[in-house]
């Protein structure tokens, strides 16, 4: 048998896979539009009303408010949807920081629960056995690229009267059932951040059905003012949260290659299952049939429960690393995260712990990422991936 690259052997691969961002002449282009116009800010509304239109209007949402990042645009949507300090907002533990952080910066108090072992999604079984009195919202997070169970979800969150978020900034362009996310409960916010499937460097969006809480949104990331109000009239206390127009025009030209890339990255997720699956000792995610288009920022898969019971998952995705395959090892789950922990006890009071097995088993056991960039690769790149998995696993036998 060929000897691991991590041993001396030869590794499958020393080429490099699709280096991330894209970018062009259109980007250029509408740059340079931006500059010369000398309104850069984000009252110029030199692109920025045009990219908060094609992105609603991509989603099927009505409206659009465009911010600094994907943090930011929880926080704002929380309390455009009426989320106060002191209440609590369910999320998902196998997720960014940023899902829990976003409540924290003002008071509002995450409570985690844990995803279901067959998506790494927030289950939507746990969403309904952690509500109290004192919940409000939910954070849907689109985890991976791959929509949540929204239809459950949305009867859960109605049967409730609590307000559904959907964190979207991993699924830029997914839809559940035919219909974009976003909107499809009461807000759902995007992030453009570098790694993010379009990307401006930084940026957010929310998305938004219901025109009065678009606006609150608006007026919150808009220090306060109101659409039609004077520009020294605040009404209600905000910020400028505002994205920049060289943003605006860096996105519009990223949209340009959306259609595109998704479907490579669809296409290459279904290669990479393909091959992955047939590895005796590998186990592939399955899809849920009403996932229309998932947005794949992540390809996740994992080592069997055989395989992952008697290995180390780090020796692993070192001996994988060394054939030239950056595969990772993801989050750690938020139930696990100190920061957060202490931060909850901050405010609130009380030590809290959260039980999450799935998510935790997730982190430290079984699950492997590959970045988006790596699913823009050719059918030979796939091919790559299959090989240098395989040629690891194997020397477990
Ligand atoms: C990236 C990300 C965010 C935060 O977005 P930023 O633009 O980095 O602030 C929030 N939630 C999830 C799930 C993310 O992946």
């Amino acid at each position: 048998m060929k000897s691991l690259a991590v041993n001396g052997g030869s590794p499958v691969r020393t080429k490099a896979f699709p280096d991330w961002p894209i970018f062009g002449q259109e980007e250029e282009k509408l740059l340079l539009e931006v500059l010369h116009s000398g309104k850069w800010g984000g009252t110029g509304r030199i692109k920025l009303q045009e990219l908060e239109d094609k992105f609603a209007a991509y989603h099927d949402a009505k409206y659009a408010v465009s911010c600094v990042n994907g943090t930011i645009a929880l926080t704002i949507a929380m309390q455009a949807v009426g989320v106060q300090p002191g209440d609590e907002v369910i999320i998902p533990s196998y997720t960014f920081i940023a899902t829990a952080t976003s409540a924290l910066l003002f008071g509002a108090i995450p409570v985690i629960v844990d995803v279901a072992p067959d998506s790494l999604l927030i289950d939507p079984d746990k969403v309904e056995a952690a509500i109290t009195p004192k919940t409000k919202a939910i954070i849907a997070v689109h985890i991976a690229g791959a929509p949540a169970n929204m239809s459950r979800l949305k009867e859960i969150a109605d049967k409730h009267k609590l307000k559904l978020i959907e964190d979207s900034a991993q699924a830029v362009g997914a839809k559940w059932e035919g219909r974009g996310i976003g909107a499809i409960g009461d807000a759902g916010t995007f992030s453009f951040q570098s790694s993010k499937n379009i990307n401006a460097g930084e940026g957010g969006m929310i998305l938004f059905n219901d025109e009065e809480v678009a606006d609150r949104a608006w007026s919150i990331a808009n220090v306060g003012r109101i659409r039609s109000g004077a520009w020294y009239q605040h009404e209600h206390i905000g910020w400028n949260l505002r994205m920049t127009e060289f943003q605006a025009a860096i996105l519009l030209a990223q949209m340009g290659r959306l259609d595109e890339q998704i479907k490579l990255r669809e296409n290459n997720s279904r290669l990479l299952t393909a091959g992955l699956s047939a590895i005796d000792g590998i186990e592939c995610f399955g899809r849920d049939p009403r996932i229309t288009v998932h947005a794949n920022h992540l390809y996740m898969f994992k080592l069997n429960k055989a395989l992952a019971d008697r290995v180390n998952k780090e020796d692993v995705i070192k001996q994988i690393n060394a054939e030239g395959i950056p595969v990772a090892s993801g989050y750690v789950p938020l139930n696990k995260n100190k920061a957060i922990l202490t931060e909850i006890e901050k405010w609130t009071g009380e030590k809290r712990e959260f039980s999450c097995p799935v998510s935790e088993r997730a982190s430290e056991k079984d699950v492997l990422w590959l970045h988006q960039n790596v699913l823009l690769g050719t059918e030979e790149d796939i091919q790559d991936i299959v090989t240098a998995v395989e040629k690891v696993v194997r020397t477990y036998e």
